[in-house]
C-alpha cells in the first residue's frame, strides 16, 4: 500500500480530512491513478502511521480522511550520524542506508580533507523521504546543512560520539567486539556516529578527537573502508549493540 509523509500535515486523528499539497496529490490521482474510496498510509513524524481513504480528488488536490491508526510513533530514537562531505554519489548512497538504519539525524561536516563545503541539502532531504517512506520509518531524518568539525567539537552535545578511526593502530586499541562494550552501555538518543571524508581525518583533528572526554574510535576492522562502507558499518554495528536492533 502506498505510504506517504505528510510532515505539514495536521495531528492524525480519526476523521480528520487533509488536502495534500500539489506533489503528493499529483502522485496519487495522476501517476498511481487513485480515486475516491482508495486507501492509503499516511505519517507526520508525530502520530504514527494512518490508514487514510481518498475522499476526492479536487483539480489541484486530493483529500484524504484519517480513519484509524495503524501504528504507534516509536518513542526512542536511533544514533545522529555525522558524516564529512564526500562526492555525491556516495554521500546519497549514505544518506538513503543511514535513513534505513535509523539514524535520528544526519548533521553533514567540513573536516580538512572533506570533497567540498556545501552540498545540495534539499536533494538529500528528498533522499531521505523517500527512504523512510521505503523503509517504513515512521520519521523522516533531518539532514543538516554542513558544519565545520572543529565548530562541532567546540560544544559538542552527545553522551557519546563512535568515530571510524581508520588509524587505529595506536597502542591499546582495542578491536570491534570489545569496542562493543562502550557502545553497548550508550542511549542511542544522545550518542552520534562520526565518519571521515575520503582523505581520512588529518592528524590534529584526531588527536583532538581522541583528547575528548566522550569521544570513542571505533575500529572498523583491518581494512580501509570506503565513507560510505565505514558508515553502514558502524550504524550497523552500533544498531545492533545498543539501538533498535533487539
Ligand atoms: N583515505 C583514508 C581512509 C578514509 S576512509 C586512508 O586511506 O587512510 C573514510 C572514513 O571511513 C574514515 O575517515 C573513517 O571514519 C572510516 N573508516 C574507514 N575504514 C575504517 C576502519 N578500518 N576503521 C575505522 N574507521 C574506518
Amino acid at each position: 500500500m502506498i505510504r506517504l509523509f505528510l510532515p505539514d500535515s495536521p495531528n492524525l486523528a480519526e476523521g480528520v480530512a487533509i488536502t495534500l499539497p500539489p506533489d503528493p496529490s499529483r502522485y496519487l490521482a495522476t501517476v498511481m491513478r487513485k480515486g475516491p474510496g482508495d486507501e492509503i498510509l499516511v505519517f507526520n513524524g508525530r502520530d504514527g502511521e494512518w490508514r487514510a481513504r481518498i475522499d476526492a480528488l479536487g483539480k489541484k488536490s486530493v483529500t484524504i480522511v484519517a480513519e484509524g491508526q495503524t501504528r504507534a510513533q516509536p518513542a526512542g530514537q536511533g544514533p545522529v550520524l555525522l558524516v564529512a562531505l564526500i562526492k555525491r554519489a556516495r554521500l546519497e548512497t549514505i544518506v538513503e542506508k543511514a535513513t534505513e538504519l535509523g539514524a535520528s539525524k544526519i548533521q553533514l561536516l567540513i573536516t580538512r580533507r572533506s570533497n567540498s563545503d556545501h552540498t545540495n541539502v534539499e536533494r538529500l532531504t528528498l533522499i531521505a523521504r523517500e527512504a523512510a517512506e521505503q523503509t517504513e520509518r515512521l520519521d523522516v531524518p533531518d539532514i543538516l546543512a554542513p558544519v565545520k568539525l572543529d565548530r562541532l567539537l567546540d560544544d559538542l552535545d552527545y553522551t557519546a560520539v563512535f568515530f571510524g578511526d581508520e588509524d587505529s593502530t595506536h597502542e591499546g586499541d582495542r578491536g570491534t567486539l570489545p569496542m562493543l562494550k562502550a557502545i553497548k552501555g550508550s542511549d542511542p538518543s544522545r550518542s552520534a556516529i562520526l565518519i571521515g571524508p575520503e582523505g581520512g581525518f588529518d592528524d590534529d583533528e584526531r588527536r583532538r578527537l581522541r583528547g575528548l572526554p566522550n569521544v570513542h574510535p571505533v575500529n572498523l576492522g583491518p581494512r580501509i573502508l570506503r565513507a560510505d562502507t565505514a558508515a553502514i558499518s558502524a550504524l550497523t554495528l552500533f544498531q545492533a549493540a545498543a539501538g533498535d536492533w533487539k
